[in-house]
């Protein structure tokens, strides 16, 4: 998105706050409520309003074990550094709950991590042993926990299902920072003592920003352009069914769920329509939703449904898909955490912190950190 001169409004407000926050996602709505307990005066600014992006339009599953295998983050970054990942994860799930609770948010608990073959099976196995090894309790079985044809399954303890928008909504409208809807930044202008943070409706003096945009950050500065790249998501929503799913699951490509009313959420796909999919424009595509409709028919062919609705959302994913967590270069007085990859509510909450805590505290974000892209 960018905004015209056009749609400025004529005499832009004019205001003045400690911190602006750019972004009313899960991320930048946790990253108002730690700055404001610390006392800061924050104005939270969106482009439309909170949890209009992914944190609105995402499947609500809050997972502890990511799609890319904990085996795979240890060959990344190595022992260590995945354990410390992990850790991060088990606190963030942990926080997911009590924050849903408190909140009054629908949770359901427990998603099921599915292979769909024997060699897939093998390698849930070993995903499952690196997790154990590394102090979470995992359930792995050969078993299908809906008797259509899965080879294997692994539950991990705490792992549960949220309404994600009514819970960015909720830690937003809980933060009691100032809210700036409808005013999408177009620029962040650096003094020698201060910042200016322009929005198409509201001018805001600072002295620090976070920016909290994920996949919509490329017009905003262009060396986030170069770590996060936007990457376009799809879900289908059936009318309701009969119950068929006593937990959600996430299998290599799809991730599914049964709402409490019935109906059918599918999602995924994408590695299936690659080219495609890498795109900040989040329309509906209909091979990529004929194929989620068709993986429903395939694995559960006794279910008659017909689809209600479709909708698209934007994520961002880094080159090595985590988040990164730094400041512009040269310009300590804006911090970022972007490209969540697709996991924002499994690490959204503890990646806000560390923002914060990296440029209040000067604690660095460790295998997070945005210093390893040079
Ligand atoms: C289809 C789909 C399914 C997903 N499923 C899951 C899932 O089940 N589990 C999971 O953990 N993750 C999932 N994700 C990923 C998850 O939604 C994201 O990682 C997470 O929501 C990122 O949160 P955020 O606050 O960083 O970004 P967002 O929620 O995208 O928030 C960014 C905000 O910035 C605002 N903004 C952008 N540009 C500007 C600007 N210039 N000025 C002012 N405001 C601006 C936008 O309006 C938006 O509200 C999914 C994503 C998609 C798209």
């Amino acid at each position: 998105m960018t905004v015209s001169v056009w749609q400025e409004i004529p005499e832009p407000i004019q205001a003045e706050h400690d911190d602006v926050v750019i972004g009313a996602g899960i991320v930048g709505s946790y990253t108002a409520t730690c700055l404001r307990e610390r006392g800061r005066d924050v104005a939270l600014v969106d482009a439309r309003f909170p949890a209009a992006g992914a944190s609105g339009r995402n499947a609500g599953f809050v997972l502890t074990a990511q799609r890319e295998t904990y085996p795979e983050l240890i060959r990344q970054v190595g022992r260590e550094a995945a354990r410390e990942i992990l850790a991060m994860v088990r606190d963030n799930v942990t926080r997911m709950r009590t924050l849903a609770k408190g909140f009054n948010v629908p949770l359901e608990e427990g998603a099921i991590h599915l292979a769909e073959t024997a060699a897939e099976a093998r390698e849930l196995e070993h995903w499952a042993r690196e997790l154990e090894a590394d102090g979470t309790t995992v359930e792995f079985a050969h078993r299908d926990p809906y008797g259509t044809g899965y080879a294997a399954m692994m539950q991990v303890e705490n792992d549960c299902m949220v309404h994600p928008a009514r819970l960015t909504e909720a830690i937003a409208a809980a933060s009691g920072v100032t809210l700036y809807d409808h005013n999408e930044v177009y620029a962040i202008e650096p003094a020698s003592d201060h910042l200016i943070v322009r929005g198409r409706r509201v001018h805001i003096r600072c002295r620090q920003v976070y920016i909290a945009t994920n996949g919509y950050s490329a017009d905003l500065h262009p060396y986030l352009r170069r770590i996060v790249r936007p990457v376009r998501g799809q879900i289908l929503v059936t009318t309701p069914v009969q119950c068929i799913l006593s937990v959600a699951g996430i299998t290599e490509n799809h991730y599914f769920r049964q709402l409490p009313d019935g109906r059918l959420l599918i999602g995924g796909a994408r590695a299936f329509f690659e080219a495609q999919e890498y795109t900040a424009e989040d329309t509906v595509t209909p091979n990529l939703h004929v194929n989620l409709a068709n993986y429903l028919r395939h694995w559960f062919p006794d279910v008659e449904f017909e689809i209600e609705r479709q909708w698209a959302g934007i994520h961002g994913f880094t080159p090595d898909r985590r988040v990164a967590i730094g400041f512009i270069p040269n310009e300590k007085r804006i911090a970022f955490a972007v490209g969540f990859s697709g996991y924002g509510n499994s690490i959204g909450l503890v990646a806000a912190e560390r923002m914060v805590e990296l440029a209040m505290d000067d604690r660095d974000a460790g295998p997070l950190s945005a210093l390893r892209f040079p």
